[in-house]
């Protein structure tokens, strides 16, 4: 199985939280484990996009020195390959890594070597997605993010994103940051449609998106969905994510079913473990059920993963191959 949108801060389990803690001197408020974990999660009363990201607070205050930062990316790897994941592309804001004062290239240095030390241990293969952030004093800091993805592209780093609060901070104010990494031929992705509607997405895709964090009010626009057809563009869906930011009301205005139908590319992916509590088999069992999908339809969905990979054509064959044995077992195991 592969996971193609997954937040390094919103997926730390507690117990790397707390050791975390003790390594860098943090004093954290919370330091039994299920009170942690209980801290850690978005609440059940969660309003918005706004309320879901004050969830990483707590995260970031332990993910600012070069040690932390490796050892988080290396026990996050550790813990999908024995999930039974065999590809993950994990993204983070570098800009928000600095309250100690390491810079962006130290810290994303420090996830490479993580990332390096999990690959030689375990049999995954994983890329880093440095994200941009959503904000009005942080110009300098995007441009940043996007020269270093450019020096670590291909050597750890696969993309830019772009994160934070779509509904406070429309995607075209970030135009120049994206007009860069196009530049730079940087791949990119931009979290779009999930807070704000299909202009948001129409924004993400003028700043030259490949793939597109979320995307669902995509739904919105006939003429977006033929596009985003046409031009082969990958929406990385978070169902539980997007139901506990109320990106959607409920199941029932889910749009997967008309997107399938319509011949849009989704894939199934977390978002952040922790906060929204699941995991990539929860995901793909929860769609299973909630929408009655087909054996067929969920391994297609396991395929578009391996497409939108930000992996050169060789390792894409190889790793379909990998995916469909894997996911065939799995399925087996759930009609039990
Ligand atoms: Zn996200």
């Amino acid at each position: 199985m592969i996971d193609l949108h997954l937040h390094l801060d919103g997926s730390l389990n507690p117990k790397n939280m707390l050791w975390m803690a003790e390594m860098s001197g943090v004093k954290l408020s919370f330091t039994e484990e299920n009170e942690l974990k209980k801290q850690m999660m978005v609440e059940p009363d969660c309003k918005n996009l706004g309320d879901y990201l004050e969830k990483f607070d707590l995260p970031l205050q332990v993910l600012q020195t070069k040690e932390c930062l490796e050892y988080a990316v290396y026990e996050l790897l550790k813990e999908l390959q024995a999930q039974g994941l065999c590809y993950a592309e994990i993204r983070f804001a570098p800009q928000l890594h600095q309250q100690r004062n390491l810079t962006q290239k130290e810290v994303v240095e420090s996830a490479v070597k993580g990332l390096e030390k999990a690959m030689k241990e375990f049999p995954i293969e994983a890329q880093l997605i440095l994200c941009c952030m959503r904000g009005e004093a942080n110009h300098a800091e995007n441009l940043e993010t996007v020269k270093i993805a450019k020096e670590f592209l291909e050597k750890g780093v696969c993309a830019v994103d772009l994160a934070g609060n779509e509904s406070a901070y429309p995607t075209k104010m970030f135009e120049d940051v994206f007009l860069l990494a196009k530049e730079q031929n940087v791949p990119i992705i931009i979290h779009a449609g999930e807070a704000a509607g299909a202009e948001s997405v129409e924004e993400a895709l003028a700043c030259g998106a490949v793939r597109i964090g979320h995307g669902i009010h995509s739904i919105e626009s006939p003429e977006l969905l033929e596009r985003l057809k046409a031009e082969k563009i990958y929406l990385e869906l978070c169902y539980s994510s997007n139901l506990q930011t109320q990106a959607v009301k409920n199941s029932c205005e889910y749009p997967l079913i008309e997107f399938l139908k319509k011949g849009i590319l989704v894939t199934i992916n977390t978002d952040n473990m922790t906060v929204s509590n699941t995991s990539l088999k929860r995901e793909y069992r929860l769609l299973k059920e909630t929408f009655q999908l087909s054996e067929e339809m969920l391994l297609q969905l396991a395929e578009n993963s391996v497409e939108a990979a930000f992996l050169p054509q060789k390792k894409k064959l190889k790793l379909e191959q990998k995916v469909k044995q894997e996911f065939l077992k799995w399925l087996s195991t759930e009609r039990i």
